[in-house]
């Protein structure tokens, strides 16, 4: 266990979509900073609230591991480590807070436009590109189907091209860059936005005082977004 702290860490995208709305959601609850000469830190001076900035991938291991004790992530990434914490035996330790209202995106199935779809049995024995092994995995077993998943860490869409794989599973906004590679939606396996992760225990007294007052404050703000 990390040593008590009596300040808030919260890990945030350093560059990225996520990385301007996550911090001006945040000042928008009253928080400023003050920048490390690197940027990968900055120092809360109306609050004791410090950011960490970061890859959006390291955000869950970073509130697992104690290094922060919160964090602005996709709900595709949290769940995703999730799963894949959860299938190498490790407990649950951080879920999502709250949902954020913006990075909305989807986890989509995608095949190629020639492809005449009329369900998820269509992708059995054919082989599925992917970067969420775990969502897909899961998606494919409450279907009761089975195919087999290449795991590629970028450029999924181009794995039909080149032969890499039959289908993809991607993230879509508007579903441009999928058209771009003769491919189309057929499936959604996760509605996707910006979410507010943290553990699933209980902060010490100081720290716990510190996150409701920046939930309160979250609260007021995403109000006066809507
Ligand atoms: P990093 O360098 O931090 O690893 P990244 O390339 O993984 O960055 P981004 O492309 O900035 O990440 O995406 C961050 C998050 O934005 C995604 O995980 C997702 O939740 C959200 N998002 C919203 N729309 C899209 C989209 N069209 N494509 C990809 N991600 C999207
Ligand atoms: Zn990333």
């Amino acid at each position: 266990t990390a040593p008590a702290r009596d300040r808030l860490r919260i890990a945030i995208q350093k560059s990225g979509r996520l990385a301007d709305p996550a911090r001006s959601l945040l000042a928008s609850c009253g928080l400023s900073w003050r920048e490390s000469r690197d940027r990968l830190f900055c120092f809360g001076e109306t609050l004791p609230v410090d950011l960490l900035l970061v890859r959006d991938d390291d955000i869950p291991g970073l509130i697992a591991d104690g290094v922060c004790d919160l964090g602005v992530v996709g709900r595709n990434v949290l769940t995703e480590t999730g799963l894949a914490r959860g299938a190498s035996g490790g407990a649950p330790v951080f879920r999502e807070w709250r949902s954020l209202g913006f990075g909305q995106c989807r986890l989509a199935v995608a095949v190629p436009d020639s492809w005449q779809w009329t369900g998820a049995e269509q992708l059995s024995g054919k082989r599925i590109a992917t970067s969420y092994p775990g969502l897909l995995r899961q998606w494919l077993e409450a279907q009761g189907v089975d195919a087999e998943i290449v795991l590629l860490s970028g450029s999924v869409e181009i794995a039909p091209r080149l032969g890499q794989a039959d289908a993809i599973c991607d993230l879509v906004s508007s579903g441009a860059t999928l058209a771009a590679n003769q491919l189309k939606p057929v499936e959604t396996i996760l509605e996707s936005e910006a979410v507010l992760a943290g553990p699933i225990a209980e902060f010490d007294p100081v720290r716990a005082g510190l996150a409701e007052l920046l939930m309160r404050r979250l609260e007021g703000a995403l109000r006066v977004r809507k």
